[in-house]
């Protein structure tokens, strides 16, 4: 590990202005990735502004929905009641997500600007765009199981990591920044950015902006919802392929629906087209299975991940099923 500065400031605006004025620093709160990273001398920060003691975490129901502090940890959320209420495919995505003590550490905010989990990235040895722009990606050519078939470029097919970025995708959750000209709100669609030629850029985030909130409107009702997570073992390990569903029934009838899939895309994958289809549709499993279709058109698939491609639809089906109560 490189040599670096530590301080803790007490003030949001105070760590914004010492950011600022080393712009080479880096935010670290549960250092659950970046701490790895900066072991593996991917990242080598001059400077590391520790954010933990400032006022950012809790969780507050507004007439709007609800709002969640960045600093909030992962534990925090998941077992939070009205997140379990309002939004189980949140605290599902949380709980199936790292390990216990993991959770215990790791923010929200942070969880959302985890790094790739792509092994090259994280070994210097290999050529990896991400990592080095214009030294090439030594997964398209390798073992590539784990890897994207969503979303890809020639450039970078490494997978989003984050299991909550998915429910959260799925929800039109609003994250709210801070910079030191005041506070700006993203909408988490428009967040993540596709790899294309410049895959070291993975969010819209400016050097030095904070993330200091999460909102989820409330504009649709979750309470129907779920995460489905498949993976090689059954904890502590991420995506082969994830679901996140949510759907409002009126009888037999699906009124609405809120559909994301992990573990294939680069980005978190909002299914919007596969959305539409089941709106006004029939509560069964054709209707789910045609959904499954639509939501895999266009994917690209490697030499190792081929599986991916029917996985997925086989995941959405099932957390459609379970969600929808369709036997
Ligand atoms: Fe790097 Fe992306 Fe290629 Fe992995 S897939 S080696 S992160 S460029």
């Amino acid at each position: 590990m490189e040599p670096f500065s530590y301080t803790r400031p007490e003030e949001t605006e105070r760590a914004i202005a010492l950011h600022a004025s080393q712009p080479q620093a880096a935010y670290i709160a549960g250092g659950t990735t970046l701490l790895d990273l900066m072991k593996d001398t991917v990242l080598a920060p001059p400077q590391l502004i520790d954010i933990t003691r400032l006022p950012l975490r809790g969780i507050t129901v507004t007439e709007n929905g609800v709002s969640i502090g960045a600093l909030s940890t992962m534990s925090d959320v998941a077992r939070e009641p009205i997140i379990r209420e309002r939004y189980p495919m949140i605290a599902e995505a949380l709980l199936n997500s790292a390990s216990q003590q993991l959770r215990n550490m790791a923010t929200i905010g942070g969880n959302l600007l985890q790094r790739t989990r792509c092994s090259y990235f994280r070994d210097p040895f290999f050529a990896c765009n991400k990592r080095t722009p214009g030294s090439g990606c030594a997964a398209i050519t390798g073992e590539n199981r784990m890897h994207a078939i969503l979303g890809t470029s020639e450039h970078c097919i490494a997978t989003h990591a984050s299991d909550l970025a998915v429910a959260l995708v799925a929800l039109d959750a609003v994250i709210r920044v801070r910079n030191s000209a005041g506070e700006r709100r993203i909408p988490l669609t428009d967040f993540y950015r596709l790899p294309g030629n410049t895959p070291q850029h993975e969010h819209t985030l400016a050097p030095g902006e904070l993330i200091v909130a999460i909102d989820i409107p409330a504009t649709f009702d979750a309470s129907r919802s779920g995460y489905l997570k498949i993976r090689d073992r059954q904890s502590y390990e991420f995506a082969l392929t994830s679901a996140a569903v949510a759907l409002v029934l009126d009888g037999k009838v699906i009124q609405d629906a809120r559909l994301a899939i992990g573990g294939v895309g680069t980005i978190p994958w909002r299914l919007r087209a596969a959305e539409a289809s089941l709106q006004g549709a029939a509560l069964d499993i054709q209707t789910f299975k045609a959904a499954a279709e639509i939501a895999l058109e266009g994917a690209q698939t490697q030499q190792d991940n081929e599986f991916k491609v029917e996985l997925a639809r086989r995941t959405l089906v099932r957390a459609l099923t379970t969600v929808g109560g369709v036997q």
